[in-house]
């Protein structure tokens, strides 16, 4: 079995939860193991450190930036590795002094992501980091923060894709998801 294929047979899905209908894929288990933890992080640091990979971004990383809240479990892991910086975006009102503010819509209504305004430089190399996309929503407003500072985004990386939800096509540079689930 591939290291990947053994991450993937970790991931738990729990049908019906938050509610009917959904069945929601939980990242956790990986946690709990710190072996397959490690893989987790050195797949995603070699892609962004191996310019050997297809596709992997050749530009040298500057900031992480790790979306509410499963992003931040392995965004700043990441940046350390990288020697890059970690910056979160968080839902509204949690994060002190100036943010730039970006709406999002959920499946009831919309949402609001905060950035600290002087976190990203312009000019500077982005990633954005999240457990799971699914329409997209949220990564495409973290997207828009990085871009209100002038960043770029090099890359959006994700554990999981649910890939019939097509949030990758909501997003203005390449996806990479270590796992796709239909
Ligand atoms: P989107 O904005 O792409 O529709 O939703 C992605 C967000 O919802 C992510 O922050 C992710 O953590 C959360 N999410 C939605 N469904 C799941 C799921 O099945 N498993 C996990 N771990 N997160 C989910």
């Amino acid at each position: 079995m591939s290291d990947v294929e053994h991450l993937r047979s970790l991931l738990k899905a729990h049908p019906d939860f938050p509610k009917k209908g959904i069945v929601f894929l939980d990242i956790f288990p990986i946690l709990r193991d710190p072996v397959a933890f490690e893989t987790l992080i050195t797949h995603f640091v070699y892609r962004l450190t191996s310019h050997t990979i297809p596709n992997s971004p050749s530009k040298k990383v500057d900031v992480v930036v790790g979306l509410d809240a499963r992003g931040f479990l392995f965004g700043p892991i990441i940046a350390l590795r990288l020697g890059a910086a970690f910056v979160p975006v968080r839902k509204r009102g949690k994060l002190p002094g100036e943010c730039v503010t970006a709406t999002y819509e959920k499946e009831y209504g919309s949402d609001s992501f905060e950035m600290q305004a002087d976190a990203i430089q312009p000019g500077q190399n982005v990633i954005v980091i999240d457990d799971l996309i699914a329409t997209g929503g949220s990564a495409k407003a973290a997207g828009e923060l990085v871009t209100k500072r002038g960043g770029k985004v090099l890359e959006y990386l994700f554990v999981i894709e649910l890939t019939f939800l097509k949030g990758a096509q909501q997003l203005n540079a390449p996806v990479y998801s270590m796992v796709k689930a239909d």
